[in-house]
Parts: structure tokens; C-alpha cells; sequence
């Protein structure tokens, strides 16, 4: 063989090498509830949002790809279990019950419960008492909260309506179906901006959100781990919240 066989063959298996190393590039189904701004919506057909993004800069740190796949928020932790989706990110709060079934990852955002109302109602805090109806997204926080607090102790005299989705829990404020919502305080913001409602109350219950992976799925824990403190350290983290919030 001469020198110049030698190096097309050279060239070839290198090539076939790091064509293989591309395909073997892992891409993770990640699962979120694409309906609550800053952290993940829709925006031109594509998802987006502070989460998505989050998600992506960690998996470009630790050499991953993400294809992301939109759920109603309670259906995130049986996808996760049944191997539907291998991660979830849909600004989930840290929960002891959470935390029995699925792998949390360190916090990496903190936040209150918040009651909107419609823009051009009178309505105050005391909206939580007595005979009105409030909106909640099933099995969130604000779903529990409403739920231990004020429906099961008596004070709320109404209704507990759960949605599958904040798109519908907003319409319905709005046209009037129901007197207010708890929600998340970062996005009960967004959505006083996007929408004719208002914040006239905070809950202030110290959430923390974290990215779910199945249990015992300490490899790709450490990952995403690793990925938030990298994040934090090299400034990107700032940065996204500037961008979102
Ligand atoms: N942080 C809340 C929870 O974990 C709400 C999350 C959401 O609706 N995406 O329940």
C-alpha cells in the first residue's frame, strides 16, 4: 500500500468513528406541561421557555440531546414511571410525596403560591372563604394547597375545579366560570401581563422546583446535577432568568 492508500483508509475509519459517536449522541425524551409561562409554552409552534432552555444548556453540557414532549401536568410522573419520557421539567416543586416515587435533582428555582382574579372584579383574599369557585391545575401544589386548606377545613364553601390544563383554568376566570385560581407567583405574573386577570394575593409556601428522573436513575440524576451547578457557576443561569423573568 502506498502512502496515500494509507490515508484514505485512515480517513475512512475515522470517519466511520466519529459518524458512530454522532448516532450514539444520547437524545432524552423530556416531558413537560407546555402551559405555563415563563417556564414552558408554545410559542410559533415550538416549545419554549425557561425550563426548555434550561434543559437543552444542561444536555449540551453534558453531551446529550432533548426532544421535548408536551403533557398534562399529572400525567408527567406515570410517563415517567411506564419509560414514556426519561425526564421531566415543568417547574415541579420538590415534594416529599414526589420524592417517593421519582428522583429529584437540586433546586434550581424558588417560588409562592398566588391568587388571580379577573381584572374587573372587586374581589380581594377573602375570595379563598365562603361560596366561590376555585380553579386549580389537578395535582399541582396550588391543587394541594387549596385542597388541605381551605376545602377540607370548611373555609371555602365552593368548589374545587380541576383542570387539565391552565389554558382552560384561565378562560374560565376570565369568562366568569369560576371567582379565582392558585397558581405558581412567577406565572400567575406572567399571565397578569398576558392576560385581563390579577394577582390579589400571595401564599407564601417556599417552593422549590427540581427535574425529575425515574427512581434510581442515578447516572442521568448526576448529570442534570452536575449540568445546574455548572450552569450556576459559569453565569447561564443568570442569564436565562434575566431573559425570562
Ligand atoms: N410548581 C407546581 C407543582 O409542582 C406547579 C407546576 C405546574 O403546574 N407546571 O405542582
Amino acid at each position: 500500500m502506498n502512502f496515500k492508500k494509507n490515508l484514505l483508509l485512515i480517513i475512512s475509519v475515522l470517519l466511520v468513528v466519529l459518524s458512530a459517536n454522532v448516532v450514539m449522541a444520547k437524545t432524552y425524551i423530556v416531558g413537560t406541561s407546555a402551559d405555563f409561562p415563563p417556564f414552558e409554552y408554545v410559542e410559533e409552534g415550538e416549545y419554549v421557555g425557561f425550563d426548555i432552555e434550561l434543559i437543552k444548556e444542561i444536555g449540551k453540557l453534558k453531551g446529550f440531546e432533548v426532544e421535548v414532549k408536551d403533557l398534562s401536568f399529572d400525567s408527567l410522573i406515570p410517563a415517567l414511571k411506564t419509560g414514556n419520557i426519561d425526564i421531566i421539567i415543568a417547574a415541579m416543586t420538590i415534594t416529599e410525596e414526589r420524592q417517593q416515587v421519582v428522583d429529584l435533582s437540586i433546586p434550581y428555582y424558588s417560588a409562592n403560591q398566588s391568587v388571580i382574579v379577573r381584572e374587573d372584579s372587586d374581589k380581594n383574599m377573602t375570595v379563598l372563604f365562603g361560596n366561590h369557585n376555585i380553579g386549580v391545575q389537578t395535582g399541582t401544589t396550588g391543587d394541594l394547597w387549596v385542597t388541605e386548606n381551605l376545602k377540607d377545613t370548611g373555609i371555602l364553601k365552593g368548589q374545587v375545579k380541576r383542570y387539565d390544563t391552565f389554558v382552560y383554568v384561565i378562560n374560565d376566570l376570565i369568562n366568569g366560570n369560576i371567582d379565582a385560581v392558585v397558581l405558581d407567583t412567577p406565572v400567575a405574573k406572567r399571565y397578569s401581563q398576558l392576560r385581563p386577570v390579577t394577582i390579589v394575593a400571595e401564599i407564601f409556601t417556599g417552593e422549590e422546583y427540581g427535574i425529575a428522573v425515574d427512581k434510581g436513575n442515578t447516572e442521568l440524576l448526576k448529570l442534570i446535577n452536575e449540568g445546574i451547578e455548572e450552569l450556576i457557576e459559569n453565569g447561564t443561569m443568570d442569564k436565562l432568568i434575566d431573559k425570562y423573568f
